[in-house]
């Protein structure tokens, strides 16, 4: 065997996660080569272009943007010479079925006074609302999401024992929908803070209560754009990795992660070999174990999970400008508990789906021509499950047309598309090894969904840890950006 090279770390996959342990291995003092399959960084954070077109092609809404900060600030530099961004002062316009429409404040004392004057809920339910998930925010943040669930040290800690004499007030016993209903009066209401649960890839009807925190975070703490676009954000933190020395080998599939004697020795990349002290995988843990690891025992259990939800999107390049859309807008269903018992009962997508659509144009005026846009509309979808895709593609882009047409009071809406594409979950599997397409890894319709995420290293192969939206924590960019922080944790 060839030698390993002390102070040495190979990591499987240049998704957020990904570039985020690499940059901390390296600071931790480890000369690391990440092996990359496709062409670029970023893995679902990526971008691509149409013509005069550009589209952010994943995730839109950028939550929490010290830990990106973190990391450079960790490396010595200063983040705003790699990559700036600013606070939202609108959330987004919110279409409601009946024709109304809501222009939603981010402030949320605003938000309260706004939504009571527009729909006759009180404030004071409002605002109890965002009390709540600002209390459940500071009794999980340092339990569930800054630290190992699977590490007996994290119990020890003060802050952890606190919060654990609190766990009775996340509000786990309930379903989401159960607790909103309880809290607001009015159904509208209900369905605005229910969407919360999609953005981990979850079902409001099934999710626990404990998820009203991702309203904290939207609301409380903030929603921000990066100036030039989401993409930006791979950008940034991938000229920080190569500027502190981390070496990276694009299309490049690691075949096999090397296992000798229950510890993590290396990776097998189109037959050759390569040997480190550390191996991390920012591949999703199904394939990791299934593909990569097929010699070690899997936890079945944590990857026979329910996995999120997924989504259909549509890329398109549209003629003339819209004042009444935002950056992001959302579009709502009539029959909101049918369009999530087709996503995780029947695995399909209703004719009337919630649409979400996201115009980066208005902010970053260089993705479309001065009198056009770029949409991004999206609905979610479920993961895949053996669905005939070219034909949910087609009638969903029909639904989805007559709606928006309708709402938005565009007649000639198709004949205004100039360019299109589209990402469907088999897609989403295809370009970044997501298992079934899913967004957020396992699903979080359960109140134990946390405590059977992979944790972020290996109680049976040393020297080999996970990273990214399918482990602990979970999905969404500021979460994957954590598992690196608890991953790289590990490394002496
Ligand atoms: P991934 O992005 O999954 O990347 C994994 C990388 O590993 C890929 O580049 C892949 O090519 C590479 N790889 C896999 N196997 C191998 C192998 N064997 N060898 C070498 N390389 C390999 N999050 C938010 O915070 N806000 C949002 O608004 C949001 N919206 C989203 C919308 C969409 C349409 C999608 C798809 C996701 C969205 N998300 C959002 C979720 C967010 O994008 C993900 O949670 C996050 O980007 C996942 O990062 P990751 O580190 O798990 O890696």
């Amino acid at each position: 065997m060839e030698k390993i090279e002390q102070n040495s770390a190979i990591v499987i996959g240049a998704g957020i996660g990904g570039l985020a342990a690499a940059i901390r291995l390296q600071h931790a003092g480890k000369q690391v080569k990440v092996f990359e399959s496709s062409a670029k960084a970023g893995g679902k954070l990526t971008e691509h272009k149409t013509g005069p077109f550009r589209f952010d092609r994943g995730p839109s809404l950028f939550t929490l943007p010290h830990l990106v900060d973190e990391l450079f600030s960790l490396c010595g530099k200063n983040p705003r010479e790699y990559f700036d961004y600013k606070p939202l002062d609108v959330s987004g316009n919110y279409f409601f079925p009946d024709g109304s429409k809501f222009t939603a404040p981010a402030n949320p004392t605003k938000f309260a006074e706004e939504w009571e004057k527009a729909f006759g809920e009180s404030q004071t339910n409002i605002n109890a609302y965002f009390k709540k998930a600002k209390d459940i925010y500071e009794i999980t943040n340092g339990v569930f999401l800054e630290r190992s669930l699977h590490k007996a040290s994290t119990f020890l800690r003060w802050e952890t024992v606190k919060s654990i004499f609190r766990l009775g007030e996340i509000d786990s016993m309930r379903t989401m929908d159960k607790a909103n209903k309880n809290r607001f009066d009015k159904e509208k209401s209900v369905q605005f803070f229910n969407r919360y649960a999609t953005y981990n890839g979850s079902s409001p009807y099934l999710a626990p209560a404990t998820l009203n925190v991702i309203s904290h975070i939207e609301h409380n703490l903030g929603a921000f754009f990066p100036k030039g676009g989401m993409y930006q954000i791979t950008e940034a933190l991938f000229s920080l990795a190569k500027e502190i020395g981390v070496e990276f080998k694009f299309n490049s599939t690691v075949e096999e992660i090397i296992v000798e004697n229950g510890t993590a020795k290396g990776v097998k990349v189109d037959g050759n070999k390569a040997y480190a002290e550390w191996i991390v995988s920012n591949m999703d843990i199904v394939p990791t174990y299934k593909k990569l690891l097929t010699r070690v025992k899997a936890p079945r259990k944590i990857l026979e999970q329910p996995r999120s939800s997924s989504a259909l999107i549509f890329y398109w390049g549209m003629n003339g400008n819209y004042p009444n859309l935002d950056l992001h807008n959302i579009f709502f269903s009539k029959d909101y508990p049918g369009e999530f018992d087709a996503l995780f009962k029947t695995k399909t997508i209703t004719d009337d789906p919630t649409i979400y659509l996201f115009v980066s144009s208005k902010e970053v005026p260089t993705d479309a021509p001065s009198d056009c846009e770029n949409w991004f509309v999206m609905v979610n979808a479920p993961h895949t499950n053996g669905q005939n895709w070219d034909q949910l593609v087609r009638e969903t882009r029909k639904n989805l047309i007559k709606k928006l047409s309708a709402q938005l009071d565009i007649p000639n809406l198709e004949s205004q598309i100039l360019c299109e594409e589209y990402l469907t979950p088999e897609g989403i599997q295809t370009a970044t090894s997501s298992h079934l397409g899913a967004l957020y890894g396992n699903a979080s319709n359960d109140k134990f969904a946390a405590f059977l995420r992979h944790p972020n290293f290996s109680s049976k192969i040393k020297n080999m840890l996970f990273v990214g939206g399918s482990v602990h924590p979970g999905g969404g960019i500021p979460l994957c950006l954590l598992s690196a922080k608890i991953a790289v944790r590990e490394v002496k």
